[in-house]
């Protein structure tokens, strides 16, 4: 029977270590300010851009909100993004994705100051994570290294299986697991001999992004069991990419779907503000 490795608790010590930073920051003077961007008024967009909102508050971190029509133009929202680039009182930019289709992501992401992007997404921040120097990380993947290192789990030496190779998630959860020392696989959907390969996991990191498509054939027994993924299942409740009840009895340690990876997201972005403050102002 597995550990519920409880993503709620974690995200909670780290938002509470958090506020007292940011408290004693204050106190000497500095404060610590996030630029959030939203383009349109798609709902989901709207409950995370709020939930970061909420989150900021909590933490002590101001947050600068930006909320702009969805006919926006790519040039309107460069133009901001170079003013806040250029602000020294703001310490990271946040463009909540995704953006209505006449905008190019790409050039949005490059054009954030790689200082002051706490996403993690930009080319030069994601250049430091491969070649092992300091810089952003995506906070989903940084979120999951808090997860697995508070709750004990050993990475260095252990055959950690990936499946998803995202920008977002699944390679930076590859190079991360690199980082601290496991023998990391990646796989993809188009990946020979699926279940065999993650049955050679001491640590399985699950981000498909397919409703509970990994049941206990996947799983080698106390294996510690990562799930990434959110959905809502027929009867409309919250479930992730693995098949939790299944897996549950044979693996050593278990995220739950909610209230595993999911809080990790926010407060590692509320993190990356602090250190984007404390290195670059
Ligand atoms: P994505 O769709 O960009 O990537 C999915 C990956 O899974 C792809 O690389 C693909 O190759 C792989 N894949 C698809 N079908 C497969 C199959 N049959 N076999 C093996 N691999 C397969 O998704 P993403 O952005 O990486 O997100 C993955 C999941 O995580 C989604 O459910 C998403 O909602 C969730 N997510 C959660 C958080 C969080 O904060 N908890 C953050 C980001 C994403």
């Amino acid at each position: 029977m597995a550990a519920i490795i409880d993503g709620k608790q974690i995200s909670k010590d780290i938002k509470e270590e958090l506020k007292k930073e940011v408290a004693e920051l204050k106190a000497a003077g500095k404060n610590c300010a996030l630029a959030v961007i939203q383009v349109g008024n798609d709902p989901a967009s709207s409950v995370y851009v709020g939930n970061k909102k909420k989150a900021c508050e909590y933490i002590g971190i101001e947050s600068v909100a930006y909320e702009l029509p969805e006919e926006t133009t790519q040039e309107e929202l460069l133009g901001i993004i170079d003013k806040l680039n250029n602000d020294p009182a703001i310490h990271g930019i946040l463009c909540q994705l995704p953006l209505p289709k006449h905008i190019n992501e790409d050039e949005v992401i490059q054009a954030i100051s790689p200082k002051k992007d706490v996403d993690g997404f930009h080319p030069q921040n994601v250049g430091a994570l491969v070649i092992g120097q300091q810089g952003f990380v995506s906070c989903t993947p940084a979120g999951i290294i808090q997860l697995l290192k508070r709750s004990n789990v050993e990475i260095a030496g252990k055959n950690c299986v990936v499946i998803g190779r995202s920008n977002i998630v699944g390679k930076p959860m590859s190079l991360l697991m690199l980082r601290e020392n496991a023998t990391v696989t990646i796989c993809h959907s188009k990946t020979a001999n699926l279940k065999e390969v993650c049955k050679q996991a001491d640590i399985l990191i699950v981000a498909i992004g397919k409703p509970q498509m990994i049941g206990a054939d996947y799983v080698k027994e106390g294996a510690v069991v990562i799930d990434v993924g959110i959905h809502r299942d027929s009867e409309n409740k919250l479930c992730g990419d693995v098949k939790y009840d299944e897996v549950f009895p044979i693996a050593s340690a278990i995220t739950p779907v909610p209230g595993g990876v999911g809080p990790m997201t926010i407060a590692m972005l509320m993190n990356n503000c602090v250190e984007a403050m404390k290195m670059y102002s």
